[in-house]
């Protein structure tokens, strides 16, 4: 059975690369009806913080990635958190020493400073004399445990990159509990994977680095390691490592800027990935189906916005206008609408996206346009209102007015034959006409096409919007 870990540290919010690591994991898991797990690994206590956590888990439920187990308190899952089970990682450091695979280490930082500089860091406190120990006791310093690294070669046969061969003394004695008991990564890393029964290890190649270390740790255990995969780096658009200067990098930066789950996960399976035929726009479950981690690229990926907003647009005109519409809701709201009025005009909302979102490429876009529909009074842009407010539009809008308020049913082809019979009749263009009755009705001069308007204004609203427009001097 494969089983498979997402393991986030939460010193920061959900990462576009890391995003990248948990989906493909997902997708790898989904695909052989394995186990995805999520592991938060906080030992480090300095950087890392609950509201980092509590957002990572935020954003990994927004892409839809749902883990499938964690310790069993009742309730949804919750992820399995080094820091809870730092007992575990004593008892594992415990036996290492008594077996004398790993040892104490007394050094401070300065005198490991200096004998690297020196000559190479000399694993020093390998074999100390009881007197050296009871001197270093005595001094009050406490110890960290170090990991005896055997003399052998280490050989990482990776998944997406091959055989990768770490030669014998390229690593010295490493650190694998810090002096206040907690393990270091490298440590605690390799025990929950063995604990978890972790079959697959699926990783950003910048941990490619770290696999001899953890290949030593299993076998000391006695543990078969599980396979590797390392995934290439996310870049930006520059090949450079993907960061804040390449603008928002995380995942809910997207969120908030309007973007879709369907659409960020579908761009993240292409970094890196691609299907056999180059197909681009992918449903969850055909992803799910085609993914494998064989065919990643060892080349690093490039993170294109531009590309990631294409395929957001794509998305909004696929999916039905009343998902848009509930999506959107947060948008409005942070467009200044109540909750209530939202509500009341959910119907309103949903028939405007429906004839907008051809044009729509995130949610930001939805408020602007639905804007003229549920705005109780409209103001008019006065920098477009000069050529609006002549004598000779204002006397066609009068006309008009006269013939609308007249008419029955209210409806948008109804509508269309009587404003293109009146223009006929009154011999002006059609589109001066159609220009100026949008802009009275809606303030703008885009939106959905002007028959479809009125019809959703209705009747009333439509009347009332034109004849404000005819006295209000001040636009
Ligand atoms: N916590 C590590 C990180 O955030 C992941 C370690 C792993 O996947 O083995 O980079």
């Amino acid at each position: 059975m494969v089983r498979v870990r997402f393991a986030p540290s939460p010193t920061g919010y959900l990462h576009i690369g890391n995003a990248r690591t948990a989906l493909f994991n997902y997708l790898f898991a989904r695909k052989n009806k394995g186990v995805f797990v999520l592991r938060i690994e906080d030992t480090d206590l300095d950087r890392s913080s609950d509201e980092f956590e509590k957002g990572i888990l935020d954003d990994l439920r927004w892409l839809g990635l749902s883990w499938d187990e964690g310790p069993d308190i009742g309730g949804p899952y919750q992820p399995y958190r080094q820091i809870e089970r730092l007992n575990l990682y004593r008892e594992y450091a415990t036996r290492l020493v008594s077996e004398g695979k790993a040892y104490q280490c007394w050094c401070t930082k300065e005198e490991i400073e200096e004998r690297t500089k020196a000559k190479g860091y000399d694993n020093y406190c390998r074999n100390l004399t009881d007197e050296q120990i009871a001197k270093f006791k005595s001094e009050g310093r406490k110890p960290v445990l170090r990991f005896k690294v055997p003399e052998k070669d280490v050989v990482v046969n990776d998944i997406i990159r091959g055989i990768v061969r770490f030669e014998s003394g390229s690593l010295n004695d490493f650190v694998i509990m810090k002096s206040n008991g907690v393990p270091t990564f490298h440590f605690a890393v390799v025990i929950d994977d063995f604990e978890m029964k972790i079959t697959h290890v699926i990783r950003g190649e910048d941990h490619l680095s770290n696999t001899p270390k953890h290949i030593l740790i299993f076998e000391s255990f006695g543990q078969i390691p599980p396979q590797f995969a390392h995934m290439s780096m996310t870049l930006g658009p520059d090949r450079t490592r993907l960061s804040k200067r390449h603008g928002a990098t995380s995942v809910r930066q997207y969120r908030e800027n309007g973007f879709l789950s369907d659409a960020m996960f579908n761009y993240l399976a292409l970094l890196g990935w691609s299907s056999k035929d180059n197909q681009e726009i992918f449903p969850r479950e055909k992803l799910i189906q085609e993914f494998s981690i064989e065919s990643c690229n060892k080349s690093n990926a490039i993170f294109d916005p531009a590309k990631l907003l294409w395929m957001n647009s794509q998305y909004m005109k696929i999916k039905p206008s009343s998902e848009i519409a509930k999506l959107s809701i947060p948008f409005l709201e942070k467009a200044g609408y109540e909750k209530s009025s939202i509500e009341k005009n959910m119907k309103t909302i949903e028939r405007v996206i429906d004839l907008e979102k051809e044009k729509f490429k995130t949610l930001k876009d939805v408020p602007e346009r639905i804007s003229p529909f549920i705005t109780e009074d409209i103001t008019w842009n006065s920098g477009l209102s000069q050529k609006f407010k002549s004598p000779e539009a204002t006397r066609i809008l009068s006309d008009i007015l006269v013939e609308i308020k007249e008419i029955e049913p209210f409806e948008k082809t109804v509508l269309e034959d009587m404003i293109r019979k009146f223009c006929e009749e009154k011999k002006v263009k059609t589109g001066e006409v159609f220009h100026l009755l949008r802009f009275a009705l809606t303030g703008v001069t885009k939106g959905p096409g002007l028959f479809e308007l009125m019809e959703i204004l209705g009747k009333e609203v439509s009347i009332k919007r034109i004849e404000k427009f005819l006295v209000n001097k001040e636009y």
